[in-house]
């Protein structure tokens, strides 16, 4: 804002510090009478909510049986930019039928890798994996983030 006559004057610049000292004791005003956002975690762990499109870890859902969706095809570990997917398979053949197919044998997913993308869960056609947003997964150990998904 221009003053005037009163620009660059010694009067002039002092209402110009004035004026931003007001306006910045505006902002601090105004935030502190602003709701505050800041978590105290871990005291409030049992309260916190957390998104639930948080990506935190990704898993593989079976149902009461104890069966998952995986078809063992492998496009979630080609859809993996840095090989965090592993998946081995093997060979079953059904009796009355006599064909074979593949099924999946285990299915490795490295935490520690794993750069929460999506790319895995958009590239399955069964929908077999998806993410949990369950976050507290710090280990002293970097071979426990690698995990067997499958049951
Ligand atoms: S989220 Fe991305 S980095 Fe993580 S396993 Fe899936 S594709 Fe790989
Ligand atoms: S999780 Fe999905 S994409 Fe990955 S192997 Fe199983 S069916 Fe295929």
């Amino acid at each position: 804002m221009t003053m005037g006559f009163l620009d660059n004057t010694y009067i002039g610049n002092i209402l110009t510090a004035v004026k931003s000292l007001l306006t910045g004791l505006g902002v601090t005003l105004r935030e502190f009478f602003t709701r505050k956002v800041t978590e105290r975690y871990p005291e409030n762990r049992k309260t916190q909510h957390i998104s639930e499109r948080h990506r935190a870890m990704l898993r593989m859902p079976h149902d009461e049986e104890g069966n998952n969706k995986c078809i063992a095809c492998g496009l979630c570990q080609q859809a993996c930019p840095n090989g965090t997917i592993s998946i081995t398979t093997r060979t079953v053949t059904d009796e009355e039928s006599g064909k074979s197919k593949k099924v999946l044998a285990e299915y490795h997913y490295d935490l520690g890798a794993c750069m929460f993308c999506q790319l895995c869960v958009n590239a399955c056609p069964k929908g077999a994996i998806e993410f949990t947003n369950e976050f507290e997964n710090a280990v002293f150990d970097r071979k426990k983030l690698i995990m067997k998904l499958n049951r």
